[in-house]
């Protein structure tokens, strides 16, 4: 293997050591404990997993950390009054609402219903909004922020280079295209964003300086798609059936690693890539809202 190793583990313990000084910063000259309140909703075994792994890192690092769980057959209206309790709430500073919710509850209506200075998520249209128009005061989503950080903090600054990003998604295609269009740091970037309709995938990635890929198809790109020198960072995250293994199963990205890291300048691997980034990041935006949230107080 030639590629750098971009490590999103090392990367995001890099940044959970500055989280935690600035959260004691924060408790010692505003009397600010930065809170996180996660709500899930039912019983789903991959939403519970992640929401005590973002409990656990928030308690590490000295945020507050409150769940709330609530049966799979709550009903909207009592969601929503979830919701607006923790928005009054001064001691809560981050919401997030674990998705999927059930079906019979609307998750546009829920994420609309979160206070934009509590959306640690970046999911709700006003956020969305400002991130798009590069606009006032916003939470970015977590898992293409993340990318950003570990794009800037291994020495691959996006200014100026292509990036092409595979994949269009709401939570990691769209908008880390406009995370990468802003006019600032972690930005300047020449951004092409691919799908499932772009047509000749491979001659588009060949162009890339950055290639980001975020399709949630097992090991698709190969050395053949990729320009030698491209910096490559892999969000896919897959389970593959690995009878071999002791699980059953082994992870892996949307890039094959070992392929393409052959050719590649540097490479993120899966796992220990952008997975661990995307708790860190919404640990950061909720320090970042205790800290307005502490400066408006003054
Ligand atoms: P998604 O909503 O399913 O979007 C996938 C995107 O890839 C779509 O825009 C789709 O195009 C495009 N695509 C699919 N097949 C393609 C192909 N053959 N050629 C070109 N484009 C293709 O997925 P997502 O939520 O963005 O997630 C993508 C991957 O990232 C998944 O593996 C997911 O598990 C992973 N992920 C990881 C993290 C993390 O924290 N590590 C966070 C979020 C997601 P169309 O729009 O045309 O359908």
């Amino acid at each position: 293997m030639t590629a750098q190793i971009i490590s999103g583990r090392e990367i995001a313990a890099e940044i959970r050591a500055e989280l935690a000084e600035q959260v004691r910063t924060l408790i010692d000259d505003a009397g600010v404990t930065p809170g996180l309140a996660t709500v899930l909703v039912g019983a789903d075994p991959a939403s519970e997993m992640y929401v005590g792994m973002k409990n656990k890192a928030a308690a590490e690092m000295g945020i507050h950390s409150r769940q709330i769980t609530l049966a799979a057959d709550t009903a909207e209206a009592e969601l929503l009054g979830v919701v607006a309790g923790l928005n009054a709430d001064p001691g809560i500073h981050g919401i997030l609402v674990q998705l999927p919710l059930p079906d019979h509850i609307d998750e546009g209506k829920v994420i609309e219903a979160i206070d934009p200075s509590k959306d640690v998520d970046g999911f709700h249209p006003v956020s969305v909004g400002r991130l798009a128009t590069d606009s006032g005061d916003f939470f970015a989503p977590c898992t293409p922020a993340g990318v950003v950080e570990m794009l800037v903090r291994s020495g691959h600054d996006p200014a100026g280079k292509h990036v092409v990003i595979v994949g269009r998604s709401n939570i990691v295609g769209r908008p880390l295209a406009s995370l990468l269009l802003r006019k600032g740091p972690g930005g300047n970037a020449t951004v092409t964003v691919c799908h499932s309709r772009t047509k000749d995938l491979g001659a588009v990635t060949r162009t890339a300086d950055i290639l980001v890929v975020a399709m949630g198809r097992p090991e698709m790109v190969t050395a053949d798609m990729v320009r030698p020198g491209t910096v490559v960072i892999d969000v896919g995250t897959n389970r593959v059936d690995a009878p071999g293994h002791d699980k059953g199963y082994r992870v892996c990205g949307d890039v094959l690693f070992d392929e393409v890291g052959e050719i590649a300048a540097a490479i993120s691997p899966v796992p220990g890539g952008v997975g661990p980034m995307t708790i860190t990041m919404l640990l950061a935006n909720t320090v970042k809202s205790a800290r307005l949230a502490a400066a408006r107080r003054e």
